[in-house]
């Protein structure tokens, strides 16, 4: 019966098909058939290592060029290519397909959003094996005091499965590139086999091992291990090696925060001193010409933060030292007017000043390499706790010519 129905619905096809061909075949038919134009569709990623290189990927039909603008000034007429951005910001991505004579180009646009890495120690809500041996020693939190000394010391029920660790909550959770550990002293062995786990499941049933001792870590330190993977875990923790107490002295994390930059593209010049040129774009910008004098030239933009924590990375490079040659980078809380030094009275704070004869040799310097008399700290990292609204200014100075460039400025929230 089967069989017999599907002969008959063959036969049917074959009906329509002639009839179909017949029609085609028509000259009307061949005048009007246009010519058929390409489609596309385009995705991305970025790479794991280098968040600058993204990989691209088209989906296309009917094509016979197609060329990527990849918003950078930059482009490929490679069906898949591969891209190095030079700095980190948001770029409009554009494949054009160009099809047969006749028929209508496909445009396919994306924002690619490329981030500079920025890595910063991040923590939340302490998670870990509830209660401790004697009701206080070896409570979770002595992995997070500071203190090489103090130890975790999970209670006899949890030798194998004790764990400590943090809940970064359900929204923005952290991509974690390090972690540091250090062991309980005397008993370093008993981390061997024990895991650095990420998980997005309350109940840690499903898990990822980011990392796995191998060996004894040396006591009195903290022992430091990349994490690649790129993964995004609302929980990361330690998980103990059997029988291993749990006996972490001290562990920490730091990752990634990708809550975006803020837009740094509104530069204002305020060239107060003749002869000097300040070159902009959205990333660099360069001081040069000759002899200024005080109280120098600045450029500046208006800051509007909400409350949280961000980090300001860059670099400065100084291509001639000479004396006094410096600049300075200034949160303020007053517009700079033309001609106005930033003396006591006005509310400011230098971030970052190459004051005071550094750096000595040209070359580039990251931000906190070299900083004389300015407040930059280490990671760069400021905490506002309420909304606020400022101006980040960079200032010329000294009384010499002098080559000085800000590159790859970015203010970018971490948590
Ligand atoms: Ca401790």
């Amino acid at each position: 019966m089967k069989n017999f129905n599907n002969i008959k619905w063959g036969i049917s096809q074959l009906v329509f098909l002639l009839i179909t061909l017949f029609v085609s075949c028509s000259p009307e038919a061949l005048v009007d058939l246009p010519p058929f134009s390409p489609t596309v569709e385009i995705s991305s990623s970025v790479d794991a290592e280098n968040p600058l290189m993204v990989s691209f990927t088209s989906k296309t039909t009917n094509a016979f060029t197609l060329t990527w603008d990849f918003g950078d000034g930059n482009s490929s007429n490679e069906p898949n290519p591969v891209h190095t951005y030079a700095t980190g910001g948001d770029y409009a991505v554009m494949l054009t397909v160009v099809g047969e004579e006749g028929s209508i180009p496909a445009i396919a646009e994306k924002t690619v959003v490329v981030r500079e890495k920025v890595s910063a120690k991040v923590t939340g809500s302490i998670i870990g094996h509830p209660g401790s041996w004697d009701g206080v020693n070896g409570l979770i939190t002595t992995a997070f005091d500071g203190d090489l000394n103090t130890f975790v010391d999970a209670p006899g029920e949890f030798a194998s499965t004790g764990f400590v660790g943090y809940d970064f909550g359900a929204e923005n959770a952290p991509i974690i590139d390090l972690v540091k550990f250090a062991p309980r002293p005397g008993f370093e062995g008993r981390l061997v086999g024990g895991e650095i786990r990420g998980s997005n499941d309350p109940s840690l049933t499903e898990y990822t091992v980011l990392y796995t001792i191998t060996e004894a870590p040396a006591a009195g330190e903290l022992a430091e291990a990349p994490i690649a993977g790129g993964g995004s875990y609302q929980y990361v923790y330690y998980y103990t090696a059997p029988d291993g107490y749990c006996n972490i002295a001290e562990l920490e994390f730091y990752g990634e925060f990708d809550l975006g930059l803020i837009n740094m593209s509104n530069w204002t010049e305020e060239v107060v001193t003749p002869g000097i040129s300040v070159t902009m774009t959205e990333y660099t910008i360069n001081f040069s010409g000759g002899a200024s004098d005080w109280p120098g030239s600045h450029i500046y933009q208006e800051i509007s933060v909400e409350p949280g924590t961000y980090q300001l990375t860059g670099s400065v490079t100084v291509h001639s030292v000479i004396n006094d040659v410096w600049s300075e980078l200034i949160f303020s809380e007053q517009q700079p007017q033309a001609g106005q030094d930033y003396a006591p009275g006005i509310p400011y704070q230098v971030v970052y000043s190459t004051w005071n004869g550094s750096p000595t040799a040209p070359g580039t310097y990251s931000l906190g390499d070299t900083n004389r008399g300015g407040e930059f700290p280490v990671d760069g990292i400021y905490t506002f706790d309420a909304a606020t609204t400022f101006y980040i200014v960079i200032k010329s100075g000294g009384a010499q010519p002098y080559d000085l460039t800000w590159n790859n400025l970015a203010f970018k929230k971490v948590r």
